[in-house]
């Protein structure tokens, strides 16, 4: 038996705060989910899908980018995206998703941190997401300065259950891991 594993009077090496366990890594989670609706241009990842229905938004309402930038915020303690970027201003009105991971991105790094890697899943009936992940995939990566293997997008359908199965609406969820510098 290892002694000093076992007795908890020995004094352990207090890590700061804000470093668990000693370890430079953070993790984060995101979610979002946005209302379909006709009218509106569909933007998922960074790209444009070609469907007859849109995510409904006070920005261009990307679902997936949204939840990254959740996942990031997260991950530094930085709060949620609506408090960076509140949906009652104007200058976010129709705004390019990209933009906020841009900002998002360069939070981080006023933080300390680096991007370790994401993985997002999108979960949507319609359209078909996995044609276009790759683009997705390298869209990303390039806004946040990172490897394509450093962003992992999957996606599922709902199994035409609940409001994502009656096509009523698109959500993701993310999660990143951060590195201090
Ligand atoms: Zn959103």
């Amino acid at each position: 038996m290892n002694e000093n594993r076992n007795n908890k009077n020995t004094p352990s090496q207090n890590p700061p705060s804000g470093n668990p366990g000693g370890l430079n890594i953070r993790i984060g989670f995101g979610y979002d989910m946005h209302r379909l609706q006709a009218g509106r241009e569909l933007w998922i990842g960074g790209i444009k899908l070609d469907h007859e229905l849109g995510l409904q938004g006070h920005s261009d309402a990307d679902v997936l980018i949204h939840a990254i930038c959740d996942a990031l915020l997260g991950a530094a303690n930085l709060r949620d995206i609506g408090y960076h970027f509140p949906d009652t201003a104007t200058e976010f009105e129709n705004i390019d998703s990209k933009i906020l991971l841009e900002k998002t991105g360069r939070l981080i790094e006023q933080k300390g941190y680096t991007l370790g890697n994401i993985d997002a899943t999108v979960c949507a009936e319609r359209p078909k997401l996995n044609p276009h992940i790759p683009r997705m995939q390298q869209t990303l990566a390039d806004i946040l300065k990172t490897d394509i293997e450093n962003i992992s997008i999957k996606a599922t359908t709902s199994e035409k259950m609940g409001f994502v199965g009656r096509e009523e609406g698109i959500t993701a969820y993310a999660v990143a891991l951060i590195r201090k510098i």
